[in-house]
């Protein structure tokens, strides 16, 4: 059988040939430690502080103001670990578990913390948080994009909310980063993991504003200035620098690109397919990301029934749990109870893919249809 279409990059994406070229020679040839003060060392340090460079210039921000991490979860638990007994958080219930399962740590020591619901298309605004805010409110945490319904959240402005206050902002830009332009001039803490923008995984990093206080999830050998003890993944951070640096020069087109493929993807299946929905956002949302449900249809079973694409029902790092998507409940979805099929269009996608699974989700809907009415 052939392998099927990959339409899930909200998952994962490939990792870029153009990536994997520049990492190989870290593996074996300049395998240095970059702790260590000869040539092989300095060599490794030299590729990890270019990299940091290429990072922070498409972040906006200083190359000391990034920390190292093995990816968004680390990223995430480190910036949010630091709330104490006492203070108060406030996040939202359509962010990923690895900053709702530390809030929930902090709650459980004796922190407060507000979990706020969005609206049915996901938004979440400057008002909401202000309508939470308390007199010991020590942090806010809203992601910049959902991987699943695609929503872009206004960190610009809920990042200015809290400056005004003397709140830390932190926001999860996993979904967001290389794929949308970022402002982050209003944010003090932001996560990011590599394997969402056509680098390697297991590699991410946490940004943390001059000047902010988060100690160390780590501790040992004090690398990355103290804040993240641990031999830094060399080749992993070489890579990560590439496909930040390729998605500064290649992300304005392909979002076009991937847009003008969603929109088409959307109109079809509306005009096509009675009883199709649209969850999430009507107006923007990022340029690869489309959530649709079909009424009377399962997503579960309409995945299975689409063999020649790789599309799944909502977070991949959730889908092992059973039951509906946190995310459509929360938004109150219309038929929330029968899923959704979460569609992320990356680099390989061409409009012959949108065409095949337009002309595949018809005949799935159909059929299955046909056998629930039986
Ligand atoms: N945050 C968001 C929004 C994500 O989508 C993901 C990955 N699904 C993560 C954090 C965690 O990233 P990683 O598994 O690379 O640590």
């Amino acid at each position: 059988m052939e392998a099927p279409v990959y339409l899930d990059h909200h998952a994962t994406t490939p990792c870029d040939r153009r990536v994997v070229e520049a990492m190989l020679p870290y593996f074996s040839g300049d395998f240095g430690n970059p702790a260590s003060t000869h040539y092989y060392g300095r060599r490794a340090s030299n590729a990890i502080e270019d990299a940091r460079v290429t990072i922070a210039r498409f972040l906006g921000i200083q190359p000391a103001e990034i920390v190292f991490t093995a990816g968004a979860t680390e990223a995430n638990n480190t910036a949010l670990c630091s709330i104490k007994p006492g203070q108060h958080a406030i996040t939202s219930e359509i962010e990923h578990m690895s900053v709702l399962g530390p809030l929930e740590r902090t709650r459980d020591a004796g922190a407060e913390l507000t979990i706020l619901t969005p609206d049915r298309e996901g938004h979440i605004t400057v008002d909401d948080v202000q309508a939470a805010i308390r007199p010991n409110t020590r942090l806010v945490s809203i992601e910049a994009a959902n991987g699943e319904i695609g929503i872009l959240h206004p960190i610009g402005a809920i990042g200015a909310f809290c400056r005004e206050r003397g709140i830390l902002f932190h926001s999860d830009v996993t979904q967001a980063a290389g794929k949308v332009p970022l402002d982050l001039s209003n944010v003090d803490l932001a996560s990011w993991s590599a394997h969402k923008l056509y680098g390697p995984k297991g590699i991410g990093g946490l940004f943390i504003r001059r000047g902010a206080v988060v100690p160390p999830l780590l501790l040992g050998g004090g690398q990355e200035a103290g804040r993240r003890s641990g031999t830094i993944n060399v080749p992993a951070v070489v890579g990560m620098g590439a496909a930040f640096r390729l998605r500064s020069e290649e992300m304005a087109e392909e979002g076009v690109r991937l847009a003008a493929l969603r929109d088409g993807l959307r109109e079809r299946a509306l005009a096509e397919i009675a009883g199709t929905s649209v969850n999430g956002p009507r107006g923007l949302r990022l340029p690869g990301n489309l959530n649709l449900s079909f009424d009377r249809v399962e997503a579960d079973s309409l995945i299975v029934a689409l063999r020649r694409f790789a599309v799944s029902a909502g977070s991949a790092c959730s889908s092992r749990e059973r039951g509906p998507s946190r995310i459509l409940n929360a938004i109150g979805a219309h038929h929330a109870e029968l899923g959704a099929i979460r569609i992320g269009l990356g680099t390989s996608n061409t409009a012959d893919h949108v065409n095949m699974l337009v002309d595949d989700l018809k005949h799935a809907v159909g059929r299955l249809r046909e056998i629930t009415a039986a």
